[in-house]
């Protein structure tokens, strides 16, 4: 039970060392639980869930940076937008069209990744490269005054098998390199989110800036 304290320090050192950020993601977890983490000097917290995101953002102080990494529906933007650092998980022009109409109401620019499916797992989540592209364009050719597009967000494969985990965090890196060159306005590309417990040294060896954590810092899910 209770934090990985240890685990929690070195991971931080050596993410600090390699100028990369590290996201505890805290869903299902108790709220004291990330106030042991906050009191070791994090910040920056990961939620799935817009409900559970709402309930502990109230109960914890206001410096911490949220960062919603689920899918977010539509007809929630306007409750987590208020809380949110960054949302990781954009793959439409509709998400993105309420993100810029909800924060041009709250007078905000809102920070957004766009998710891409790196892995070989079937899912409903995250654009391929064909989608992307053709995303990127629409972007290209909407008003979207009230958000940025800061990066991409990928996940990898449940394998153990390092060289297949490798190569899709490569391919991210590639696209997200093609992307910082060739993006127009509204983008400002300089966050590559990937890596989780089981494979962030890989995603940081292959060009991650911003790792998301979760059951290395707070013990297992059930
Ligand atoms: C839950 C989750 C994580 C953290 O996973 P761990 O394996 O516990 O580190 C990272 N990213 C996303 C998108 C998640 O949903």
């Amino acid at each position: 039970m209770g934090v990985h304290r240890e685990a929690y320090l070195r991971i931080r050192e050596e993410l600090d060392a390699a100028g990369v950020t590290l996201v505890a993601v805290s869903k299902t977890k108790p709220v004291a639980d990330i106030l042991e983490l906050y009191e070791l000097g994090q910040r920056d917290f990961g939620e799935n869930y817009v409900q559970e995101l709402t309930e502990k953002a109230a109960q914890l102080p206001a410096d911490i940076r949220w960062h919603f990494i689920g899918h977010l529906q539509t007809n929630k933007v306007k409750t987590i937008l208020p809380l949110v650092q960054l949302i990781h998980g954009v793959d439409s022009l509709k998400l993105l069209q309420e993100i810029s109409k909800q924060s041009g109401r709250l007078g905000r620019v809102t920070d957004c990744l766009l998710q891409v499916h790196i892995a070989r797992e079937e899912t409903k989540f995250g654009l391929d490269e064909e989608e992307l592209q053709q995303l990127q364009q629409r972007i290209a050719g909407s008003s979207l005054p009230f958000t940025r597009i800061r990066g991409l967000m990928g996940m990898a494969s449940f394998t153990e098998d390092k060289t297949v985990v490798r190569g899709e965090f490569r391919s991210l890196k590639k696209i997200f390199d093609r992307l910082a060159t060739e993006s127009g306005p509204r983008f400002e590309m300089e966050i590559l989110s990937m890596g989780m417990s089981g494979d962030y040294p890989i995603a940081v060896a292959e060009g991650s800036t911003l790792v998301r954590i979760g059951s290395l810092l707070f013990g297992e899910r059930n």
